[in-house]
């Protein structure tokens, strides 16, 4: 799976990416993620990427043409959808991660500010992206999200202990389940682990976790 992300702030990514799962993920070459700095194409002479909206209104928008730019150049290379990170778009849900884990390649957008210029979502976005219903400063915070969702469903990306099989969202769960887990010290300041799971009766255990579903 490979990830093309255009931001005005490419160093927000590095330090998550360096880490755990993601940090194998692409050591191992199952996923590739490459950061474009959109400012770069910027063809102001102080690089600016930002104007003010016509008609008034508070705050800035990102201007057409540097988006424009770069995400034509990033289309020769990535030929996946162009997905827009913004409050208005449609939320994401599981079963939305897993389509997107169906192609090869994505293009993320992370704006800034008030948002882009309405041409470039006319023109060049495939799809619109929301993470929730607040509003983040940027859509690099998105991108993670969904990079993140997206590179767990790549096969070979969880370990075998990491298991997919029993997730809290299954296709048709609306909402979180999981029975309670626990682990080592059996007695934690004389708070004890429920009998049944140190008893290696795996069945009774099975029976133990779908009555104690939340
Ligand atoms: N004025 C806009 C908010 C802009 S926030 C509005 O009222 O909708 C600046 C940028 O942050 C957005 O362009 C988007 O890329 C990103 N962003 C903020 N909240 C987000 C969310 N919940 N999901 C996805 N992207 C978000």
């Amino acid at each position: 799976m490979r990830f093309d992300i255009l931001t005005i702030f490419p160093d927000i990514f590095e330090s998550y990416f360096r880490e755990s799962i993601m940090a194998r993920a692409l050591d191992e070459n199952l996923i590739n993620i490459k950061v474009h700095n959109i400012r770069e194409y910027s063809k102001n002479r102080h690089k600016k990427v930002d104007d003010l909206p016509f008609g008034g209104g508070p705050g800035m928008l990102m201007t057409p043409q540097p988006l424009y730019d770069s995400i034509t150049k990033i289309k020769k290379k990535n030929k996946g959808p162009v997905i827009f990170m913004t409050p208005q778009g449609q939320t994401l849900t599981q079963t939305k991660v897993e389509k997107f884990a169906k192609f090869d390649e994505l293009i993320l957008l992370c704006g800034r500010y008030e948002g882009i210029d309405q041409r470039i979502r006319d023109m060049l976005v495939d799809h619109e992206i929301s993470i929730g219903n607040y509003i983040l400063t940027g859509g690099e915070i998105p991108a993670m999200v969904m990079v993140d969702a997206i590179s767990r469903l790549v096969p070979g990306v969880l370990g075998e202990k990491e298991s997919l099989n029993e997730e809290s969202f299954s296709k048709n769960l609306k909402r979180k389940k999981e029975y309670p887990q626990y682990t080592r010290p059996a007695d934690f300041m004389g708070k004890k682990v429920p009998e049944v799971l140190l008893s290696g009766n795996h069945k009774k255990i099975e029976t133990w976790r779908r009555k104690n579903l939340k």
